[in-house]
């Protein structure tokens, strides 16, 4: 048998590997820091049709212990398509259970969305008329940080921002953005040309590409993690954060929609601003109307679980969302979607995947739709 993490976001540390019922697996630190939870591996096994028990030992000393509270770990042959497979979970111990149908097979915590897709992406995008493609700087491994502007800039249209990724473990985000982006570029989508007729779209994709190549669960290549980075981000530490705030202040913000996966929560909700120093009713009323537009948009997205409300005046101001809403009085949520499922609407099967998170990025921009006039 043998086990190899060694490409693109792989992450896995093998202690033991010689009999099919005792593989012992650690999943490895993001660099500089203390986080994990991401894990990607291909096993390659002579025992066909036999059953193998895949233990990761120091699962419950990892970031999000909850998140692996009925959770089921993603497996693929082909690595197109995912499923789940039985895990078991007892507070120390991740226990996946397995009997593979091939010689290998690719494990993961949830489907991955890889450099090169992220590149083929960007390509793709800027095929359309209506794509700019916009270099804004370098990470600390020196990768492209890419944003997409979509649409014409002109007077009194509105600028709607979308990043994603800031944790490169939560790889759903990107697969959200794809199908956002399949949507808002089709041109016989009406939703798509009558948002295009008002506003300009400003799309990053992904906000830690060296995390993500890395096998990170949550920083960047030096340890950092970005969504704490948005008071004062610098070059050395945060030159993700650095550049694309900077573009935002250049160009301005009128809603802004970071996209993130929330590692115990099986549901898609969306956290805002109530907790910022200007919260007022204009911005009351703005963040309920969209929370309307988006539960009349998809039946994936609810209201009634999510994180607890900050009272007045106590948000973390170093955190996306809400350094954003702060800054431009804009409309400002972070949106997290689940590792797990979404419990409204299981699928045992699959669990939420990536065909749903690039749906649930399609469907918010109907929610986008029903209150760009008030943005
Ligand atoms: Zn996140």
């Amino acid at each position: 048998m043998y086990i190899s993490s060694a490409f693109d976001s792989g992450n896995i540390e093998v202690l033991r590997c010689d009999s099919p019922e005792q593989i012992e697996l650690n999943i490895k630190k993001d660099n500089e820091s203390d986080f994990f939870q991401w894990f990607h591996f291909k096993l390659v096994t002579s025992a066909q049709q036999q059953h193998h028990l895949l233990t990761i030992k120091n699962a419950g000393s990892s970031a999000y212990p909850k998140g692996w509270e009925n959770y089921h770990a993603m497996a693929s042959y082909d690595r197109d398509e995912w499923f789940r497979v039985p895990t078991e979970f007892d507070g120390q111990n991740l226990v996946i259970s397995v009997t593979p149908e091939q010689e290998s097979m690719y494990f993961a915590y949830f489907v991955p969305y890889s450099w090169d897709r992220h590149l083929d992406l960007l390509q793709w995008a800027q095929q359309s008329a209506w794509v700019s493609q916009v270099h804004l700087g370098e990470t600390i491994d020196g990768r492209e940080i890419t944003m997409l502007m979509v649409g014409e800039p002109a007077e009194g249209k509105k600028n709607i921002w979308i990043t994603a990724r800031q944790h490169p473990g939560e790889s759903m985000a990107e697969w959200f953005v794809e199908g956002l982006l399949e949507h808002l570029l089709n041109e016989d989508e009406p939703i798509s040309r009558e948002l295009l007729e008002k506003s300009v779209f400003y799309i990053v994709p992904n906000m830690n590409p060296d995390g993500s190549v890395r096998g990170h669960l949550r920083t960047n290549a030096a340890g950092v993690n970005l969504n704490r980075e948005w008071a004062n981000p610098s070059l050395e530490k945060s030159p993700e954060v650095f550049h694309v705030l900077n573009k935002m202040q250049e160009v301005g913000v009128d809603c802004f929609l970071d996209v993130h996966g929330d590692e115990a929560i099986p549901y898609n909700f969306v956290a805002g601003c109530e907790g910022i120093p200007s919260y007022d009713e204009r911005h009351k009323n703005l963040e309920n109307a969209f929370r309307e537009a988006y539960l009349r948009a998809t039946p994936e997205f609810q209201v009634k679980h999510g994180y607890d409300l900050d009272a007045p005046g106590t948000a973390n101001l170093t955190v996306a969302s809400t350094a954003v809403g702060e800054r431009f009085k804009c409309l400002s949520f972070t949106i997290e979607m689940p590792f797990k499922d979404n419990d409204d609407l299981p699928a045992p099967y699959t669990g939420w995947n990536d065909l749903r998170s690039s749906q649930f990025g399609r469907d918010t921009l109907r929610a986008i739709h029903a209150v760009i006039e008030q943005l």
